[in-house]
């Protein structure tokens, strides 16, 4: 393919401002278009009165992700957004009133676990925590942070075989419970089963690395500037490595003829030649109209998509004393909650992430601070009336903040996104965590990251593998700028 044309990328969330980097610093000329006044795309930032909150992410793991993308560029990350890391990664308040703060380093997180559940619990932990060391080894550099456009790059023996004698291929509950007792911390190692979109009960063991990522990896924060300070620096390093990003700029139509790609129509009709293009935003909505036909994937047939999310974010007084940075208050119910969220119902005693960032973080007036708190809910393929539901579960997501110790937060400015918003903002089904991570939506089963049948249309971001979240989708530019550098060769 000639790479007389610019790269043309669509998008310009973390997937889209990865591959940008990564390509222009080859020396590719890059343009990158994006719907918005801003980079970042669920990495977002919104504004209520002089409050700013981060939108998204908030539990940034595996900085040496972020690390390598810049590095790409010759970037120093600590240079360009230094990071600290929390202490403690996080909180976990149960319902029984007793918590345990998830901390840095084996010896130190025993002890907590011993604080909590006695010694032999806290040996068993120590086991657990190297079992997971070595599902995350058996599963990093093969799977995640593997290109997987091929069957054959899924398909390799070895590499199967060592995943499912770490128990991989177990169904994550029976996985953790089969080396844990204690209800408590089961809970502390199967939560994060949601950010796969799935109850511990469906999702398979090799979601246990995102355990190991957050609790053992550790969790980080830019020094400042927020969680938004990431793409902001992102788009920065790509500009300075040779990429054009222009925002306010909607992507219409990808053009392909005989040969493949051939140019980007943007709205208002405007036409950028390409030799290649990244589609770094909603897939499900991108074949519905931007891509051409001939760019269907059967693995977009029937998609089934993680439940979405209720995020209030206020602006308060000072920082409530004594929280975390992170709390994830768990709710009585467990398995109800997930199965009432499977079934398109909210959660009948909701867990929730209550954020509260350290200073520095968003933007908040001298003495003031800003909370954020998030609800699993269910998406919008599930029916449900949210101009009903949408008000109820303010309410009682208010209530239940006041009985947290929060305080009464009714008349604090605040913004809120709900499955309709996340809609409105070009999520599809309402949800901005994309496809679950089922079996046959995983690895090669993904949409993938490569057009088989229009030559130079890549794919970026979190519809495809490796997946949802800041590590996936930086990895998912990466591998799709790797595939172009080489076909260029
Ligand atoms: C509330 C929330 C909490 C989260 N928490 C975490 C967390 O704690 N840890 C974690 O790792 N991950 C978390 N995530 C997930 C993570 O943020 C996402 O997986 C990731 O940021 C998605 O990046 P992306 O580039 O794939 O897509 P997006 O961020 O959706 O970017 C796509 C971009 O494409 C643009 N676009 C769309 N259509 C067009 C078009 N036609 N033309 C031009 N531009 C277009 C959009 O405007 C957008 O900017 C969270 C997400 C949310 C929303």
């Amino acid at each position: 393919m000639a790479a007389r044309h610019p790269v043309v990328v669509v998008g310009a969330g973390l997937g889209g401002l990865s591959a940008a980097i990564h390509l222009a610093a080859r020396g590719r000329e890059v343009v990158v278009v994006e719907a918005r006044d801003e980079p970042g795309g669920c990495c977002g930032s919104a504004q209520a009165g002089p409050y700013r909150f981060d939108t998204g992410p908030s539990v940034l793991t595996m900085p040496e992700v972020l690390a390598e993308t810049f590095g790409a560029a010759g970037e120093d990350l600590d240079a360009v957004l230094p990071l600290r890391r929390l202490d403690p990664f996080y909180r976990l308040a149960f319902h029984d009133g007793s918590s345990l703060d998830v901390v840095a380093g084996a010896q130190r997180m025993a002890g907590n676990v011993r604080d909590l559940c006695g010694p032999a619990e806290a040996a068993r932990y120590l086991r657990f925590r190297r079992r997971l060391g070595k599902m995350f080894e058996a599963e990093w550099s093969s799977f995640i942070d593997a290109d997987m456009t091929r069957l054959r790059c899924m398909a390799r023996p070895y590499a199967l075989l060592r995943l499912a004698a770490a128990g991989g291929f177990r169904r994550l509950d029976r996985y953790v419970a089969a080396q844990l007792t204690d209800e408590r911390l089961i809970k502390a190692h199967t939560f994060q089963a949601l950010y796969a979109g799935l109850p511990p009960h469906k999702a398979l063991a090799i979601y246990a690395v995102i355990a190991h990522m957050d609790t053992v990896g550790g969790v980080y924060y830019p020094s400042s500037g927020g969680m938004h300070a990431i793409p902001r620096a992102m788009a920065t390093a790509a500009e300075k490595a040779g990429a054009s990003i222009r925002y306010g700029v909607r992507a219409r139509r990808v053009e392909a003829g005989w040969s493949g790609v051939t140019e980007v129509r943007l709205d208002g009709g405007e036409r950028l030649p390409a030799s290649h293009v990244v589609v770094a935003c909603d897939l499900p909505r991108a074949h519905a109209g931007l891509l051409p036909e001939a760019a269907g994937d059967w693995r977009l047939r029937r998609p089934r998509y993680s439940p979405s999310c209720l995020v209030m974010h206020f602006g308060i007084g000072g920082r409530p004393a004594g929280r975390a940075h992170h709390t994830l208050h768990f709710g009585n119910q467990w398995a109800g909650t997930f199965d009432a969220l499977a079934a398109g119902r909210p959660q009948p005693d909701p867990s929730l992430l209550v954020t509260c960032p350290e200073p520095g973080g968003t933007g908040a007036p001298a003495g003031h601070s800003t909370l954020s708190a998030l609800e699993p809910v269910p998406n919008l393929a599930s029916g449900a009336d949210w101009d009903r539901l949408g008000p109820r579960l303010e309410e009682r997501l208010l209530a239940r903040l006041a009985d947290l110790g929060y305080g009464d937060l009714r008349a604090a400015p605040r913004t809120t996104f709900d499955p309709p918003a996340w809609a409105r903002l070009g999520h599809s089904a309402g949800t901005p965590f994309a496809l679950d991570h089922r079996f046959r939506q995983t690895g090669w089963f993904r949409p993938s990251g490569r057009s088989r049948r229009v030559p130079g249309l890549h794919f970026a971001g979190m519809h495809t593998a490796p997946g949802v979240g800041v590590p996936p989708v930086l990895i998912s530019g990466r591998l799709a700028a790797a595939r172009i550098l080489e076909d260029s060769r």
